[in-house]
Parts: C-alpha cells; structure tokens; sequence
C-alpha cells in the first residue's frame, strides 16, 4: 500500500470553505483505495441538524458510484488551523459503513497516525 500517494491524495481535496452561514466543508479529507487499484477521494460536510456527512463517506460514494465497492486501503486527514495535517482515524459510523459495502471490506487495510491496522482491528465483534 502507498501510504503517502493515498496520504497526498487526501491532501489534495483537503481544503476547507465555508459553504454557507451554517455549513462548512472539506476541513478532512480522505482517500480509498480499491482492489482495481482507483483512488476515490472524498471531503466532510458539516452541516446543522448531523445531515452532513464523513470524509470517508463522500469517498465511498464516489467510489459505489464509479461501480466498485472492494476497498483495500483508506487514510483520512484533517487540516489544523496552522496549516499542517494529521492523519486521523474513520469514526464509528464509517468503520460500520464501509464494511458493509462489501462482505470483505472489514479486512480492509486503515491507516492510522502511527500504525496501519484492519477495519476488523478497529471494529472487532462485528455483528451480521
Ligand atoms: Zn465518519
């Protein structure tokens, strides 16, 4: 797994805006890489009343909407007000989402700030 393409890929649609009085987007941004090898990226919506949705959700979209859903590897990254980036960890709600798009998905690969671990490590007693 190219952790820094995958890392730089998430950079690079990283860029967050204020998208209205209320709303704001893009402060995290993360990439997902498939078994056919594509790279979708994806960016947070923040919004009032939790419509708005997860970096990694927006990249899984992507990604079901380009007519694949196996995912090997995915990174997320968020941009602090200096500037600099920090990989961060998908939260509960993804870990759940992206491993049911796929029945393989939960042995895909996360890339943490210090280590890479599976969905399964960080969601373990899955239920089906
Ligand atoms: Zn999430």
């Amino acid at each position: 797994m190219d952790w820094e393409k995958m890392i730089a890929k998430a950079e690079s649609v990283c860029t967050p805006r204020e998208l209205s009085q209320s709303s704001f987007a893009a402060s995290v941004g993360a990439a997902i890489v498939t078994e056919q090898g594509n790279i979708y990226t994806g960016v947070c919506i923040d919004t009032p009343c939790s419509m708005g949705f997860c970096a990694e959700h927006a990249a899984a979209a992507a990604m079901i909407t380009a007519g694949e859903n196996r995912i090997l590897g995915v990174v997320a990254v968020h941009k602090k007000e200096d500037g600099s980036f920090e990989v961060i960890p998908p939260c509960g709600r993804c870990r759940e989402f992206l491993c049911q798009l796929h029945d393989d998905n939960h042995l895909a690969q996360v890339k943490l700030s210090d280590r890479v671990v599976t969905l399964d490590d960080l969601l373990p007693f899955r239920w089906k």
